[in-house]
């Protein structure tokens, strides 16, 4: 008896949960298992491409499926390039690719087993069906084979075999029927045919089986039944169909085939371009964000093949870091099958099918937004963001490409609406894109600042993410028109009376300013009176192009504690607390002093910054109400 290995944890815990599954759709196993022979072909052809010792003739290679009802059990071979014994415990006893970490991680947070059959999760899923699994299996260029066998978690076993031809081959022992549950159906060509067609159609190798067929006897009327060998599948790679053959799902059936998401895809293009540069493609956004989306874990990139063979399963040249959400294929016959990674980054054609693809991803979101805003709505909400770093990133260098799909909330539809939307409702004599920035719509909403710019008609629009503002201010302006954060000091609005005024009455209290200045010294850069307050006391607005916003984000970083936007405090002169003040001011110097350091502290708290010390601010407040 060979000795019995134990299962990575990981592993164990997803082949737990295949043994006892409840999905009803069961018989995606044969699509993962269909999946990974082809892919095993796929690296025994490139080897030998590249390795140009032996040719590889495609006619040789194929997968075959074997039902067998009497040992009950069904037998998926193929001519792949097989595995070691090393690669055997590696594995399979091991969950090693991020597909299935992916998935692990998923279902952590969702009780929804269902979605087990809604992607790969690979090997581990023939467990849904079976009680045992073996797999025999010699590498290519090794003339020894193994065998690996198991019957569920409690671990596996390998052993020396003998086996005629590269490859492997897996045999399952389906369980037995229950009353709930029918695994017989696995063992019945007609079956096994419907799945094949269903899910593993555009696999471009063979996968054949043996078909009972009647014919009429010779010279008689009667009928003998004969065994003949099929291609079940049609082979014909996806990306090379025309277009008005495929449907919507055989797209999505690519899409999970190819395990590019758990989920379905939100879109999908598929391009076919024959000019200076040869290639189809299949690209799809995705409609949920990959787990790891937005951390550095994240590898973007396409599948890319070399006329017909996979040669990269992410090569990341295709895509521009804005477009990295995209999933998808290339195939193109002006690649060289040997490139590479170090070469593909400076190949001319892979420079130029990048360059084409992005145009097409930027055609068909612009194509979406208008004749899908509510797709396009829900694209935006999980990747406007990174389109966004794309404008802010590079020094600006994609800010054309990008700034007519940016989106933001505005003040006057309540929802998201595009740049060019809100210029062309621009009343003539306005200047400027207004924005206001903070923490969410909600609390944007009810900013001081916005109070004047409201007051004038004016749609504003709000900045809830933080990388808006640093985006925007990469932009400046957009159509000739430059972007205004309703807390900057001049907004632009205010007549030359009205600024005559503010400054007049400025002058008038200087002492009292100056007093407030010196009180609140470091803090504020000035203290003013207020043109654009209706109803507040008082806020704050900046000078230069360092919004508090954005001292918050830097704030954050790396060698940033000192970063600070300047802060004008401006006063309601209209508001009572104003005539307060004053008073205070004239005959009590205590007083004045606590009422300076509540309003700078009130127009902190409005822009959600920290007030320095919270316990002399409740003492102040306490100091007010007796
Ligand atoms: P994934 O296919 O997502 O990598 P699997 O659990 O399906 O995960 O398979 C794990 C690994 O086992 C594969 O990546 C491959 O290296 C190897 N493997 C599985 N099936 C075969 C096969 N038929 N021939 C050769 N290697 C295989």
């Amino acid at each position: 008896m060979a000795e019995k290995n134990q299962f990575q944890a990981e592993s164990k815990r997803l082949l737990e949960l295949m043994i006892h599954s409840v999905y009803s759709q069961k018989e995606v196993f044969l699509r993962e298992l269909i999946s990974n022979a082809s892919d095993a072909i796929d690296k025994l052809y490139y080897k030998k491409l590249t390795e140009e010792k032996e040719t590889f003739k495609r006619e040789d290679h194929y997968i075959k499926i074997v039902p067998d009802k009497e040992k009950r059990t069904l037998t998926i071979k193929d001519t792949g390039i097989g595995m070691t014994e090393e690669e055997l415990k590696e594995n399979l006893g091991t969950i090693a690719k991020s597909g299935s970490l992916e998935f692990k991680s998923q279902i952590e947070t969702e009780e929804d087993f269902d979605i087990i059959g809604q992607f790969g999760v690979g090997f581990y899923a023939a467990f849904m069906v079976a009680d045992k699994v073996v797999v025999e299996t010699r590498a290519y260029g090794s003339d020894k084979a193994f065998k690996w066998e198991s019957e569920g978690a409690d671990g596996y076993t390998i052993e020396p075999t003998t086996k005629e031809e590269v490859g492997t081959t897996i045999t399952l022992t389906l369980k037995e029927d229950r009353e709930d549950e029918n695994y017989s159906e696995f063992l019945e060509e007609y079956r096994l045919r419907e799945i094949i067609k269903k899910h593993s159609d555009f696999i471009r190798y063979p996968i054949k089986m043996d078909v009972t067929k009647r014919r009429k006897k010779d010279d008689s009327d009667e009928y003998e039944e004969y065994v003949e060998e099929e291609i079940i599948n049609s082979m014909v790679p996806i990306w090379r169909k025309q277009k008005s053959e495929l449907t919507k799902e055989d797209y999505e059936n690519f899409y999970r085939e190819k395990r590019y998401g758990f989920d379905k895809p939100l879109h999908y293009v598929h391009t076919s371009v024959d000019g200076a540069v040869r290639y189809h493609a299949i690209l799809y956004i995705p409609e949920n964000i990959p787990f790891n989306y937005y951390t550095p874990d994240y590898e973007k990139g396409l599948e890319l093949y070399s006329n017909g063979v996979l040669i990269m399963e992410k090569a990341p040249e295709l895509l521009p870091d804005y477009f990295s959400f995209v999933k998808g294929m290339v195939d193109s016959d002006d690649i060289s099958l040997n490139i590479s990674r170090e070469m593909l980054q400076h190949d001319r054609q892979l420079k130029m099918i990048e360059r084409n693809i992005t145009r097409k991803i930027k055609n068909e979101l612009l194509n979406l937004l208008k004749n899908d805003r509510e797709k396009y709505e829900r694209f935006f909400e999980n990747f406007g963001r990174q389109l966004k770093y794309g404008v802010y990133s590079d020094f600006g260098a994609h800010k054309e490409t990008l700034q007519d799909l940016l989106m933001f909330y505005s003040s006057k539809e309540k929802k998201l609406v595009t740049l060019a939307e809100y210029v062309e409702r621009m009343p003539e004599d306005q200047k400027y894109i207004y924005y206001a920035t903070g923490e969410s719509i909600e609390r944007i909403e009810q900013l001081p600042q916005t109070e004047l710019v409201r007051e004038k008609g004016y749609e504003i629009l709000y900045f809830a993410d933080e990388i808006d503002e640093f985006a925007i201010q990469m932009m400046h302006s957009y159509k000739d028109k430059p972007f205004k954060n309703v807390a900057s000091g001049d907004l632009g609005l205010e007549t030359e009376e009205e600024k005559k005024a503010a400054e007049k009455e400025t002058e008038q209290h200087k002492a009292m300013f100056e007093k407030m200045k010196e009180i609140l010294s470091g803090k504020v850069k000035d203290v003013v009176v207020s043109k654009r307050l209706r109803t507040h006391p008082v806020c704050f607005t900046i000078e230069g192009g360092l919004s508090l916003e954005m001292e918050k984000v830097l704030k954050q970083m790396p060698n940033g504690e000192n970063i600070k936007a300047e802060k004008i405090l401006e006063i309601n002169t209209n508001h009572d607390v104003f005539k307060a003040l004053v008073n205070a001011f004239e005959k009590d110097d205590e007083k004045f002093k606590l009422y300076t350091n509540i309003l700078y502290n009130q127009a902190m708290l409005i822009e959600g910054l920290p007030i320095e010390d919270p316990i002399q601010f409740s003492n102040d407040l306490s100091k007010v109400l007796v």
